[in-house]
């Protein structure tokens, strides 16, 4: 069927010495059942050390961006070839914050899809609608045209590596989370847009996240809903024992 992802996006936050405290203790304390699959994306300088203290454990390490081609006069970025080296398993891409302050356009991600794809490693695309367009009730629509950009090129054999996170704009950090029920007609729908595009089958299979102030008191009731398929969590994400209960939620 499908499997429920819970996984960390820690942002521009945690050294390196920060996240080894964090590792041990998630570490330390993880339920033994794995009925759920655990990725914590860390910054980049992060890596090694999540990498090191996590590696046989259930615990994924995930990057939150990269570089789409696959070296070159890039002063500063980072390539796929590089992380997958690394042992990173999953990368964030499309997320609306490098939307946003960072001008990434859907050519872009779509390219960014790639490259993951050709490096092995998992991508966690990103969509999600903002406020103005919720309220003009555009969401879908938006939502469907995201999806198809940032896919397009992607064959069915490379879909069954990519998850899908649906984060709407406006309750990212801002505590103002979807209900379970906005969250279950989205995820539904991208589910939908997925069936359109490569069939029943891989539609099915498809890990759909929510993301969005998701904490350890909410998720139960999101992940609930029967089209989300795990949680992209920010600000929980950084406490371990917040984490820790979210994943307890879904195992
Ligand atoms: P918050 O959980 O802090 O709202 O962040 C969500 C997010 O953007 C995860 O990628």
């Amino acid at each position: 069927y499908r499997k429920t992802i819970i996984a960390g996006n820690w942002k521009m936050h945690k050294t390196a010495t920060e996240t080894k405290r964090f590792a041990e203790r998630l570490k330390g304390a993880l339920p033994r059942s794995k009925r759920c699959s655990i990725v914590l994306c860390v910054p980049y300088v992060d890596i090694p050390a999540a990498v090191k203290l996590l590696k046989d454990s259930r615990v994924a390490v995930g990057a939150q961006n990269l570089h789409w081609e696959a070296s070159g006069p890039f002063t500063g970025e980072i390539s796929a070839a590089m992380l997958a080296d690394l042992d990173v398993k999953y990368v964030i891409i499309g997320h609306s914050e490098r939307r946003a302050h960072f001008g990434e356009s859907d050519l872009i991600i779509n390219k960014k899809i790639h490259a993951a794809l050709a490096a092995g490693l998992r991508p966690i695309l990103c969509v999600g609608e903002d406020l103005a367009q919720r309220q003009l009730g555009v969401t879908l629509e938006f939502i469907t045209y995201q999806l198809k950009a940032a896919l397009a090129g992607v064959s069915p054999e490379a879909m069954r590596r990519v998850v899908i996170a649906y984060e709407p704009i406006w309750a990212i950090g801002t505590g103002n989370t979807a209900t379970p029920e906005q969250a279950g007609e989205v995820c539904a729908a991208i589910r939908g847009v997925l069936r359109k595009l490569y069939g029943a089958r891989i539609a099915r299979s498809t890990t759909i996240q929510y993301g969005g102030s998701m904490n350890e008191t909410n998720a139960e009731a999101l992940l609930h809903q029967e089209d989300v398929d795990g949680g992209l969590i920010g600000t929980a994400a950084l406490d371990p024992e917040k984490f820790l209960q979210i994943i307890q939620t879904a195992n």
